[in-house]
């Protein structure tokens, strides 16, 4: 199954040292996800890149989406054993509602492995002289923005549940309390900052506009 996956050379190597490696890394979203009462999550049908350490998280967000589908043909069916045509009408609106999102995460970390793997000289370039200056509060808030939108259990209740500085998409929850954040830049000027963001994002535009290819073969 893993030849259905996309497969990238990474080269890895650590500065100072003198050996160095070209690792691969496999990514992809297959086209089939389920089949008669046979259904997949995880790696299996949705595989990305370790970068930006969201495969697993993933994996448990499938879960939850086809638990949810499930739970809700179980309480249509009044608990009784559905038909292999019933499981296959819940599998195909679990696949679809996960291959958007998932396909969101893959191209953000595929972006972020070839940013670090300097896949390109313009990545390169990014890598090297754009984003170092970015304070990390900035690189935190994109994974925020992903993170944010995960699916949640649709049966179980939510008690205490802690408000963080970036709010579940789905809920209306008032922040209470302005987190402080700790920026990693913290010398860097607020001009440079500034700067530096719009030149990323532009830069990083232009290039996923223009060059998909540079980072997605
Ligand atoms: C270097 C690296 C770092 C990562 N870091 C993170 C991270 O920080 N956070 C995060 O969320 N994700 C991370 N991931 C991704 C994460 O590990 C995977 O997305 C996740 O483990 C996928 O879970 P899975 O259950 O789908 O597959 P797997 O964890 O691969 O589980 C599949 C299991 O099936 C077993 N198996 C295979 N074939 C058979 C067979 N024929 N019969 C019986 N058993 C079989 C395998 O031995 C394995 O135990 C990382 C991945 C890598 C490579």
């Amino acid at each position: 199954m893993s030849s259905q996956f996309r497969i990238i050379a990474v080269g890895a190597g650590v500065a100072g040292l003198t050996a160095s490696h070209v690792l691969q890394k496999a990514e992809g979203i297959l086209k089939h996800w389920y089949y008669g009462r046979t259904v997949l999550a995880g790696d299996s049908v949705h595989k990305i890149t370790p970068n930006i350490a969201l495969g697993g998280n993933s994996t448990m967000e499938s879960v939850v989406v086809l638990s949810n589908h499930l739970r809700r043909m179980l309480d249509a069916h009044d608990g009784g054993k559905p038909s292999r045509a019933t499981l296959s009408k819940v599998f195909a609106a679990y696949q679809k509602e996960r291959e958007p999102r998932m396909k969101e995460i893959m191209d953000f970390s595929g972006l972020i492995t070839r940013l670090q793997a300097w896949d390109s000289i313009l990545l390169k370039f990014l890598a090297n002289w754009i984003i170092p200056y970015q304070p990390d509060v900035k690189i935190a808030d994109q994974l925020g923005d992903i993170v944010k939108k995960a699916p949640k259990l649709e049966f179980t209740e939510l008690e205490n549940f802690e408000v963080g500085r970036v709010k579940w998409e789905d809920e209306n929850i008032v922040m209470v309390k302005k987190v402080p954040v700790k920026d990693g830049s913290a010398s860097t000027s607020t001009f440079m900052q500034f700067f530096g963001g719009m030149t990323a994002l532009l830069s990083l535009l232009y290039v996923m506009n223009c060059f998909p290819s540079l980072y997605f073969s």
